[in-house]
Order: structure tokens, then sequence, then C-alpha cells
């Protein structure tokens, strides 16, 4: 990146040094590392008064293409924060009480005559008596249900490659890591307390920011990743926030860790409860546990008392109560504001999409990146993928309330009776009808992690691909039998989650 121009931007300030803060300066340090003295500064200013969330643990796949582009040791990066391998989501109690899915990383398996396998499951499902489950494709899940770990083999397409995974990990040190990789490489910390934010009586454009002990921080360009507070794009810029409570009406969440406990599941748990879900993250030193609710249906006392109920491992502390409203911000990015993080919005944390969100919008801001006039030409643009990013995630999220058979409590009947928005309705009414699914954006969940869902809350289609009536029977059926064996081989033959991490990724003592 060249910054060489005579409207170059000079200094960036990113205000907060949470999750957002230090995944916005990692990369735009390492970047801009390589530009010689006219490279722009890059200040961060966070305040340990306030802190950060704290919350965060649990990631998606193209987290991995953001360290390599770092260039971040794997094994390094799960030892330094106490991390462990994520091959998709259990969801119990989801649909109805006593149903159990997995939303796993990768896909059903190769393409038959260039249409998607399950297609052909979804023919054979008709004619074939007790055809085994379409989970048995999905290479992550047969590992996840054996609590098997080893990352994907390079080489030709085989079942030891048909997966993709996250991680888990403990968010404060992840933040710490992250902190250490751009100070290294230029980015400057500054501890203090933001008061007051002057805007330029010009254009509007955010100046300077002002400290508690009286300090001035100029800048050209303004990253606020100030979580919930969105000091910048709420407060100075005025970005009004767009709420979608009425579509996730949970509002609170309780944190707790708890012991750690073995074997350590390379995978998250999500179990539906009755105003809400508890998420459990296994991490080298600890279980983080968490009760997300809407506190119209149950009373912050009661969450507490459901979250520690459902511990299987003994509480390390008392939960902590945190509130929030989903929604966004209508624009994200307003003049030389770009809000990243929760600053920017946020979605309850049942896909772990809040860090994905982070990692894309850091990703477009470098894309997009402004000289000093930050034409709004690039804030449009910006702004327009964003939305559609968030708008299809949400999207994602709310189905998992509204397919629902469950009407046991308030929440529940709630969810079923709900309105939601269009591009939901034609999505569900899609599958339902023929067995497809809309690519709502291509930067979001795609056709495999919808058919997970769909599937896994209990729609069955009533058509499917006309197409796949063309392959032969009984062929097919032999395709499915050897690839569901090699499948179940390969995972059998691969290392206990455990056994991988002790052998390769052991963290030292918390
Ligand atoms: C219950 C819950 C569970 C979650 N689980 C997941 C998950 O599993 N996966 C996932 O991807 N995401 C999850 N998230 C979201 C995730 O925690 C956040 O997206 C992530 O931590 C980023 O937060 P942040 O950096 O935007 O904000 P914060 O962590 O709140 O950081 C804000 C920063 O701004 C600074 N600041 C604020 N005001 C001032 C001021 N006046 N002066 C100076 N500094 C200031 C603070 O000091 C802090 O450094 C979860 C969120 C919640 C609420």
């Amino acid at each position: 990146m060249s910054a060489s121009s005579d409207s170059s931007i000079r200094k960036i300030v990113i205000v907060g040094g949470g999750t957002a803060g230090w995944m916005a300066a990692a990369p735009l340090a390492q970047r801009f590392a390589q530009a010689g003295p006219a490279r722009p500064e890059i200040v961060l200013v966070e305040s340990p008064d306030i802190g950060t969330i704290g919350v965060g643990e649990a990631t998606l796949p193209p987290i991995r293409a953001y360290n390599a582009t770092l260039g971040l040791d794997g094994a390094d990066f799960v030892r330094k924060t106490q991390g462990s391998f994520k091959l998709g989501i259990e969801f119990r109690d989801w649909g109805s009480v006593g149903n159990r899915f997995f939303h796993g990383f990768g896909d059903f398996g190769p393409p038959i005559d260039g249409r998607s396998p399950w297609q052909h499951w979804l023919r054979l499902q008709r004619t074939v008596d007790n055809l085994p489950s379409y989970e048995d494709w999905s290479m992550a899940t047969v590992m996840a249900h054996r609590n098997r770990f080893t990352p994907p083999e390079g080489g030709a397409p085989s079942a030891a490659n048909a997966f993709s995974f996250a991680y888990h990990f403990d968010a404060g040190l992840y933040a710490a890591y992250l902190r250490s990789y751009a100070m290294e490489r230029g980015a400057q910390r500054i501890e203090g307390l933001i008061v007051d934010v002057e805007l330029r009586p010009e254009d509007g454009f955010v100046a300077a920011v002002k400290l508690a002990d009286g300090r001035r921080i100029d800048g050209d360009l303004f990253i606020d990743c100030s979580g919930f507070r969105a000091l910048l794009i709420g407060g100075a810029m005025q970005s009004p926030y767009e709420d979608w409570s009425a579509l996730l009406p949970c509002n609170s969440a309780q944190a707790v860790p708890s012991e750690r406990v073995a074997p350590l599941t390379p995978y998250t748990t999500s179990t539906a409860k009755s105003a809400g879900w508890q998420w459990r993250i296994p991490l080298q030193h600890r279980t983080g546990n968490g009760h997300v609710y809407c506190n119209g249906f149950i009373s912050d006392d009661e969450a507490a008392a459901t979250l520690l109920a459902g511990l299987d491992s003994k509480a390390l502390d008392t939960p902590r109560q945190l509130r929030f409203t989903t929604g966004r911000r209508k624009q994200g990015w307003v003049k030389n504001v770009v809000a990243i993080g929760l600053a920017g919005g946020f979605l309850e944390p049942l896909e772990s999409t809040s860090i994905q969100l982070i990692m894309d919008g850091v990703g477009r801001l470098i894309q997009f990146f402004p000289d000093r006039r930050c034409k709004p030409h690039l804030a449009a643009e910006f702004n327009r993928l964003m939305a559609q990013q968030y708008e299809s995630t949400r999207d994602f999220i709310a189905l998992h309330y509204k397919l629902t058979d469950r009407r046991d409590s308030e929440l529940w009947r709630y969810c079923a009776d709900m309105p939601i928005p269009d591009t939901l309705a034609h999505q569900i009414e899609l599958f339902r009808a023929t067995g497809r699914v809309a690519i709502l954006d291509r930067d979001s969940f795609q056709e495999p992690s919808w058919v997970s869902l769909l599937m896994g809350l209990g729609l069955r289609p009533e058509a499917y691909d006309p197409f796949v009536d063309h392959v032969d029977e009984a062929a097919l059926v032999q395709h499915f039998a050897r690839l569901r064996q090699a499948i179940q081989q390969t995972a059998a033959g691969m290392p206990d989650h455990d056994q991988y991490i002790a052998r390769h990724v052991k963290a030292a003592p918390a």
C-alpha cells in the first residue's frame, strides 16, 4: 500500500482496544509497516476504566484466512490464546425439545453430476429404506460426533480434507495477542478516557478526540471500536441505530467461566432454553458459558440460576450480566469515521458472527481505504456491503427462532408468530416448496449452512432438484455408501481433539 500522495492519510486513530480495535490495528499496522517514512501513524486509544466486553470466544472458519494474512503461526496462536478447535455448533432443543442437530463447517460431499449431493440424498430418501441422516455425509459433523480433530490434509479432494474449522479462544488473550502484533509493527497505544469529540467546523469531519486529562489526539481517519458506546459513529456522527429486537428478541446475557471438562469437544454447544439459549465453549484452561435471554420473559436472577443449573462443571465465578440491543448502524461509515465491531452493530452470538463481521469490516476498510478527503462514494460502497451482510446474517440467526414447533414458553410462542422480513420468508418458502436455497449474500452463510439449519430445525422440502433424477439410482446408492464408509474410516483414524491439542498446541498453565 502506498502512502505517498499529498492527500494521503497521515494519522489513523482507533478508538477502543477490544477485539475490534486490535483486529483493525493489526492488519493496518502490517500493511503500512512497509510504507517507509511516509507511512501513517496508527494510534489506538483505550480506557482501562471502561474495559472491554470480555466475551466473544467462538469464531467461523474465515478467521484462519485473517490469521494467515497477518502471517500468524497457527500453533502459537492457539497456545497463546488457550484455544481449541471448532468444527461447528451442536444445537440442542432447537425446533423442538429433544431435537439435536449439527451445523458443521464444510459441505455434504462433492457435487454429483453438477448438483449438490444433498439433493441426491433428498431423492434417495424417498425410495431407500433406512437411509442414514444427511449429516453422515458432513465430515465435520462425523468428526465432531466422534470428538476427533486434525487439520484438513492438502492434496486431492478426499474425506481427509472435506471439512473446515475455526477456533475457540479466550477473548482477552486474543486481543492481547493482536496488540503485541500491532505494536511490534508500529501501532501506538494510548491509555485514557475520551470525554469529548472535536468536529471540524467546515465539513463536520472529526478533527480530534479529547481525553479526561486534557490531551487532544488529532487524526485524519477515525475507526470507532468503542463498543456499544459507539462514541463517534453514534455520538458525534449521529448515525441512527436500526433496532432489530422485534425479530431477535434476546437482549441480555449472563456469562460465567467454569472448570475445564475433559474431553474437550471440538465444537460449540447451543442449548435452547425457555427464554433464550445457553452456550458452552471449551477452552484449554476453562469452559466459557453464557445464557442469552430476553429479560421480558425471564428475570435476571432466574436467568443466572438457569445458567448455573445448566453447567457441566464447577463455576469459577459469579455470572456477569450484559445487556444489548440487536441491530446495526444505518451507516457504519460517515465522513472520516468508520465503525467496526459492536459500535457498528450487534447480532446475538448464536452463530458466532460478530468477529466475522469485524474481520469483513476491516477487510472492506482496507479495500476501500480513503485519502484525507474521504470521498462519500467509498463510504456508500462500504455501507452497502455491510448492510447486505448484516441483513443476511440477521435472517440466518432469526431462522433459528422462527422455524420452531416449540410453544412451551412465552418466547417460543412469540417467535412462532412474529413477522419476518420478506427475504427470510422467501428463503423458507423456496426451501419448503423446491428444496432450493437462496444465497442472500456471498460473504455470509452458504448453501450447506442453510441446509443444515432448515433440515435440522425439521423442515422437509416437498420437492427436490429434478435434474438429480437423471442419475442411475443403483450407482448413486453405491456412491453414497462408499463415501459414508470413507468418512467414517477417516474420522476413526484421526486423533482425539484432546490428543491433538496435547501433541501440537498445548498452552502453558493459565
Ligand atoms: C453475550 C455475548 C457473547 C458473544 N459471543 C461472541 C462469540 O462467541 N463470537 C463472536 O464472534 N462474537 C461474540 N460476541 C461479540 C464480541 O464480544 C464482540 O464483537 C467483540 O468482543 C468486539 O467488541 P468491541 O471491540 O467492538 O467492543 P468492546 O470489547 O466493548 O471494546 C470497546 C473498547 O472501547 C473502549 N472505550 C469505550 N469508551 C471509551 C472512552 N470513552 N474512552 C476510551 N476508550 C473507550 C473500551 O475501553 C474498550 O477498549 C459476543 C457478544 C456478547 C454480548
